[in-house]
């Protein structure tokens, strides 16, 4: 295969006129000279500096865009960008070699160890019919909702396969909470089994973890099991929109709104658990049309004190009849905030909660030659080993779903067409050879572009978000360099107008 690679260094200029090059091998940001950033783009276009140099006769040197400068001040930057390249500056990546990782049944195996959460799909009820709802018309990639609940021996099956596998010596994890997580559907309909399951979790040996409850509900039958989840400390998430009309889009199946109801029973729990509420409470807002980034904010701020999640609509998996309806529903967030009368007093608060600091966070990690995803890459030499093509994580690296009809899946975020395994009444099917053999294929797939697309190393994309159907999945957001250098300079810019933001994602950043 003829080695795919690309250029490292990648000159950049922001709205503020201010150039920068910014370099991915080296993970560098440097602000630069406008000379030395114009021999850079030279450089770039493979353009003979020295022989240009040579024909420069006056004393002094046009630059375009950036005036005029004496020829001894050129030939000084000149020399100052072979000083850099001896540096590394404007190496290649090559992205062929780099892109060529594989997923082995024995790092499937690893990575189940030392599983962080597995989240059970109690069931596919709810009381609610959300509009856009993630199991509702907009979408056609999820199992039929047949009013199903999960029983006993189901989740024990589960729980105690993982257990003997978080338990062995693979398990490099020590005190980690592993979360037990449940979903639905609504799983508060299906309590008496998280009830069930959280005293026998409990009663099994965890050698190297401890263990943590979480739930997502959508707040209908609160008043009833509140007191039994704060008594083990769950992590409540409650799906709420924000106020009445906020909140008009989560109705009842009859259409009636559901909004009162739920903010009575959040208001029982505050009453009742202030210290629960306060530190393992939750909100998780969806943006839409008939809400904004500004209400969310400023509801859940002014009434409970707190910062919410603010999701947006899932753009994956729309069916083709829905899309007018679905894009008249959506909205993006990063327009929302930006619209708000007071955008900046909402970032400053609202920070790490927005998907928009969150990206500026992972450009700053993923771009600084100071930052570590734990510490075993901290006693590694090389930083940037082979990768797998696409940002989708390895399988059950972030968790391990399994839903109602018994599919073990990756996340709750994907279709359901991409199970990895099964449940059934014989025990747990889960062949970590064919797993990785699924994600080898899938990887193969996007391979190609990812070896000459310029953000492969901060790449977010996940694969199942992508048509695999026929086997050529064509990613949307490939960046090739003209893009990639607008990329980098959108992030520039954002730092240059907020230069406090820098410190405080350092500071404030929790790093697990
Ligand atoms: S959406 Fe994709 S990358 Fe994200 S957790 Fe799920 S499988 Fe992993
Ligand atoms: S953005 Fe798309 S093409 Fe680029 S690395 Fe990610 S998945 Fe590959």
């Amino acid at each position: 295969m003829a080695e795919i690679s690309t250029g490292a260094t990648a000159p950049v200029e922001t709205i503020g006129k201010n150039k920068y090059f910014y370099d991915r091998r080296l993970e560098k940001v440097v602000l630069c000279h406008p000379v030395l950033y114009f021999l850079a783009q030279m450089k770039i276009q493979g353009k003979d500096i020295a022989e240009w140099l040579e024909t420069l006769e006056d004393i002094t040197v046009e630059i375009p865009g950036s005036g005029t400068f004496p020829r001894d001040e050129v030939l000084y930057y000149y020399r100052k960008l072979l000083f850099l390249e001896d540096a590394g500056y404007f190496s290649e990546i090559s992205q062929g070699d780099i892109l060529n990782r594989e997923v082995t049944p024995d790092s499937i195996r690893k990575t189940l160890a030392n599983l962080m959460q597995v989240t059970f799909e109690l069931t596919d009820s709810c009381q609610m019919d959300c509009f856009y709802c993630g199991y509702g018309k907009f979408y056609g990639d999820y199992d039929k909702r047949e009013n199903k609940h999960m029983d006993f021996p189901m989740i024990k099956r589960m729980l105690e396969y993982l257990n003997d596998l978080v338990n062995t010596p693979l398990n490099r994890s020590h005190n980690r909470p592993l979360f037990i997580g449940y979903y639905g559907g609504e799983p508060l309909l299906n309590f008496h089994m998280i009830e069930e399951t959280v005293n026998y979790a409990k009663r099994l040996n965890w050698v190297h973890n401890t263990l943590r409850f979480t739930v997502t509900t959508n707040g209908l039958l609160l008043n009833k099991y509140m007191d039994f989840m704060a008594e083990h400390d769950f992590n409540i998430f409650i799906s709420l929109d924000g106020d009445e009309k906020n909140n008009a889009y989560r109705v009842f199946k009859n259409g009636n709104p559901t909004y009162e109801r739920v903010l009575s029973n959040v208001e029982a729990l505050q009453k009742k658990h202030p210290d629960f509420f306060k530190q393992r409470v939750f909100f998780n807002a969806v943006l839409h049309n008939k809400n904004s980034v500004e209400e969310i904010f400023n509801y859940f701020n002014d009434r409970f004190d707190k910062k919410p999640t603010i999701l947006s609509l899932n753009t994956n998996g729309i069916r083709e009849d829905q899309a007018d309806e679905f894009w008249r529903t959506y909205v993006n967030e990063e327009e929302s905030l930006y619209n708000s009368e007071d955008y900046s007093r909402i970032e400053q608060e609202m920070f790490i909660k927005l998907p928009s600091i969150q990206a500026v966070t992972s450009f700053m990690f993923s771009s600084s030659d100071f930052y570590y995803n734990d510490y075993n890459q901290f006693f590694t030499i090389d930083k940037a080993p082979e990768r797998f093509p696409s940002g989708t994580c390895p399988p059950f690296s972030k968790k391990l779903f399994l839903t109602v009809n018994g599919k073990i899946m990756a996340c709750e975020r994907i279709g359901q067409q991409f199970e990895l395994g099964r449940l059934t009444p014989e025990g747990i099917v889960l062949d970590f050879q064919e797993i990785a053999d699924r994600y080898n294929r899938w990887f193969s797939m996007i391979r190609k572009q990812c070896q000459s697309c310029y953000i492969f190393d901060q790449c977010t994309q996940c694969i199942f978000y992508l048509d695999l159907k026929d086997g050529k999945p064509v990613c949307g957001n490939f960046q090739n360099y003209a893009n990639y250098s607008r990329y980098v300079s959108n992030y520039l810019n954002f730092f240059e107008k907020n230069p406090g933001m820098f410190d405080r994602v350092v500071e404030e950043v929790m790093i697990d």
